[in-house]
């Protein structure tokens, strides 16, 4: 089998990290003169990556003259590099990644960013690794510490240190990544990181999320145990969350209060993250799927476990009704959101909030058929089933396996939602516990009457 080390070097220099030296040696390419060798990704969601200098590449033959060139398919920007003439032998690819100070203006977006803080830095692989497209092999990944300063840890969603993975490259650049003077709970293969100290108990905050993970990776049917989560300290007046494979980041800031009650639904959202999947092509397809099914879950799981209670759930439900229906980019269809959701931050809720809802009403239609045999939770498992075992699965799949669950067509449905067409709440959503009744309410902005509903315990 191929192989390829990847080898990151943080070097501390005037106080902070200065950069991460990144070194690859990759088996088992073929490349012709003028075809890619490797790629960055310069640019996800308008969020920008790592600054990298210096990149060199060289083969068994010596150094290898590159041209870049570079792509745009929507919501990305890529740098691509080939070599002038065909490889011969190992490649060897090496450049310097800077890692930028934390995003201090606005709302906080997508966790994307590599950026320092408490004399370290984190971010995701993917903001400042090179993919080396349709590579496939065994992924050493080495750390070399010697450049930081004494107590230095280094740890990746798959583990502290030194890991190995058989893989694409690109599984090196879905993981989030931090270094530094680490704090952290573990336990096993589980653990969660930060670097500056918060003002709440960041200890206790580890063991709600242990103790969540449990109960979802039971849920889902999960054999695996690897999975971490990562703590930023913002400098954005609020805070948010992003989930990669099998970890996710979220952050805390100097404004907003914490506690677990703030954050319990935060931390569940992109802990559901690790799971149902559609395949999102294009951008925007299957993202209320996405969106949905970890709103749905956010709730319903700890709901369910007696992590909260029926009235906190009631406000969540409630909070994401009031949202969804007064806004006033509700009727974009999914493509047209999808388009302008990095620019206009109000589309880009829009799968959250029918994602939800359809979910939820696909889940009561099931169980009134069944007579309360099946539920939303069978579509999903079995979609996941699916997943696990690398099938390509797009919305046909999720409306096909709905027929085969309940013997109901949801289509029409579907695609009113999917275009952004209104349609109510079911009254029997969310396991029934809560009436439901239309309201009118002011859409946001224009304060125009708005169709909305209001929620409440039975
Ligand atoms: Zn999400």
């Amino acid at each position: 089998m191929s192989g390829c080390s990847v080898t990151l070097t943080p070097v501390f220099r005037g106080g902070q990290v200065e950069k991460v030296e990144v070194l690859y040696k990759v088996d088992g390419l073929n490349r012709k003169a003028g075809q890619e060798l490797f790629a960055f990704q310069r640019s996800t969601v308008s969020v920008p990556a790592a600054k990298i200098e210096n990149v060199t590449a060289a083969d068994d033959l010596g150094p290898l003259p590159l041209m870049m060139a570079e792509t745009a398919p929507y919501p990305m920007v890529f740098l691509h590099w080939a070599a002038g003439r065909e490889l011969r032998g190992g490649l060897t690819i090496r450049y310097s990644a800077i890692p930028g100070e934390k995003p201090c203006e606005g709302r906080h977006g997508p966790y994307f960013h590599f950026s320092r803080e408490g004399g370290g830095a984190a971010g995701p692989g993917l903001s400042f690794l090179m993919d080396v497209p349709d590579w496939r092999g065994q992924i050493f990944l080495r750390w070399d510490l010697s450049r930081m300063p004494e107590g230095a840890r280094a740890v990746c969603a798959w583990g502290e240190g030194d890991a190995d993975r058989e893989g694409s490259l690109d599984c090196l650049r879905q993981i989030y990544y931090a270094f530094g003077p680490l704090r952290s709970v573990t336990e096993g293969d589980f653990g969660m990181y930060w670097q500056d100290e918060p003002p709440f108990d960041a200890a206790a905050l580890a063991e709600y999320v242990k103790k969540l993970y449990g109960i979802m990776r039971r849920f889902f049917r999960d054999d695996q145990a690897v999975y971490r989560v990562f703590m930023s300290h913002d400098r954005t007046v609020s805070s948010g969350g992003t989930a990669l494979q099998r970890c996710y980041m979220f952050g805390w800031n100097d404004t907003q209060r914490v506690s677990i009650a703030e954050k319990q639904n935060l931390l569940a959202h992109e802990m559901v993250h690790n799971w149902p999947h559609l395949n999102d092509e294009p951008y925007g397809e299957t993202t209320w799927y996405e969106e949905g099914t970890a709103e749905y879950y956010s709730i319903m799981i700890p709901l369910r476990a007696g992590l909260i209670t029926k009235a906190q759930a009631l406000d969540e439900i409630q909070k994401r009704t009031a949202d969804y229906y007064t806004n006033p980019t509700r009727h974009l269809s999914d493509a047209e959101a999808a388009k302008i959701c990095w620019q206009d931050r109000r589309a880009q809720r829009l799968a959250y909030g029918r994602g939800i809802f359809f979910l939820a009403g696909v889940d009561a239609q099931i169980r009134r058929a069944t007579e309360g045999q099946k539920s939303l939770d069978d579509v999903v498992l079995s979609l996941l089933e699916m997943g696990r075992r690398n099938e390509a699965l797009g919305n046909e799949a999720f409306l096909r396996a709905v027929q085969e669950t309940a013997d109901i067509d949801v289509s029409e449905q579907w695609r009113l939602m999917h275009g952004g067409g209104h349609f109510a709440p079911d009254p029997d959503s969310f396991d029934g516990l809560f009436t439901l009744s239309p309201v009118t309410a002011r859409e946001a902005d224009t304060g125009k009457d708005a169709v909305s509903y209001q929620w409440a315990i039975r």
